[in-house]
């Protein structure tokens, strides 16, 4: 990872720092940070006569050699400052919320317009709502490309950015047109590395935010932080890492609860951590006390499905998605642990 000592290199500087590094069969791809870029070498970066010479170029600070399989998210990475901004915050400065529903009701567009107003109210910094649908049954609804129009009229509604979950590439090119500002990555997806990298291509030039749910079976805690490598690496690191709960469940809940993950992600990756206590536990009157225990974990915020009329709802909303009075309850609530533990943090 090459250093410079100004906020970026000047094409002219760019051009002899890629010719250095192609003598030694490597290539340089920048990543765009909030204040300054960065360019890690792809390839074999050990080699001593390279960075030295590298070293000696005068617009060079340092190179850098971590040896970690996701060296861009790694904590001691340079990457460590940037800083994800989305819907008025600053993820790590604030609690941080998306809420809204599993999944747009493309013949009832009103639920969805008036779940908006109530996240909006609430105080959430995004709106999440399904366009296109991963369902375990062919034959249930699967989402409809109409449901993108009533996602971004609601965001034109509110001011909310817009999170929606995409499966193949055709829907990342829909979901980018039209404006979407959070690309979601789903627990089935999270390990689909032909799709990590289309969306890493996709958005390596956009301020596009990615929230990474965790696999249903991902084990090993690099595994989660690799798949977030792969979209960072086509240039852009704002992807939040999403722990949604694992298989298999606990008898009761729909998965295995995964907040506990929280302070070892913390550990490896400076990566921002969202916990969705919607998927986890899977039931309504779950969702605020796993919501609460991750933000106690040490997390970021949380990613809550949440229905003006639950009962009326589509996919997963009947029975998990909360009501904007316990949203509203449960942000203030995680407002009170993150508040808490800050001052902890800060004594
Ligand atoms: C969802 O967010 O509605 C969803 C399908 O999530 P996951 O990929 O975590 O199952
Ligand atoms: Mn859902």
């Amino acid at each position: 990872m090459i250093l410079p000592k100004s906020q970026r290199l000047t094409p002219g500087q760019l051009s002899e720092v890629t010719a250095i590094v192609t003598e030694f069969g490597c290539q340089i791809q920048p990543i765009i940070g909030a204040v300054r870029t960065i360019y890690a070498i792809v390839g074999d970066e050990r080699e001593e006569l390279m960075i030295n010479r590298l070293e000696g170029l005068s617009y060079i600070e340092r190179v850098d050699r971590i040896q970690s399989p996701f060296k861009l998210m790694d904590r001691r990475s340079d990457l460590a400052t940037h800083r994800i901004k989305i819907g008025g915050a600053t993820l790590g400065e604030q609690l941080f919320v998306i809420a809204g529903q599993c999944t747009i009701d493309p013949k009832n567009p009103q639920f969805f317009l008036e779940t908006a107003a109530a996240v909006k109210e609430s105080g959430a910094h995004v709106l999440r709502g399904g366009v296109w649908k991963p369902r375990t049954n062919p034959y249930t609804f699967q989402g409809d490309v109409k449901s993108l129009d009533i996602l971004m009229e609601a965001s034109r509604r509110t001011g909310l950015p817009v999170d929606a979950e995409v499966m193949d590439e055709a829907q990342v090119q829909l979901a980018l047109d039209a404006g979407v500002h959070m690309l979601q990555i789903g627990a089935r997806n999270a390990l689909n590395y032909s799709l990590l990298r289309a969306i890493g291509r996709a958005v390596a030039e956009r301020d596009t935010v990615i929230l990474l749910k965790r696999s249903l079976h991902m084990g090993p805690i690099s595994e989660f932080i690799s798949a977030a490598e792969y979209i960072a690496a086509f240039g852009n690191p704002s992807v939040i890492l999403c722990p949604r709960g694992t298989s298999p469940a606990l008898d009761g809940y729909r998965n295995h609860p995964d907040e506990s993950i929280t302070p070892l992600l913390k550990e490896r990756t400076w990566a921002p951590v969202v916990v969705d206590p919607s998927h986890s536990v899977g039931k309504a009157a779950y969702v605020q006390a796993c919501a609460l225990a991750a933000i106690a974990y040490g997390a970021d915020g949380v990613c809550i499905e949440a229905h003006v009329s639950p009962s009326q709802g589509i996919g997963d909303d009947p029975k998990q998605a909360i009501t904007p009075a316990v949203l509203a309850d449960t942000i203030r609530q995680a407002g009170q642990i993150w508040a808490l533990r800050h001052a902890a943090e800060a004594d």
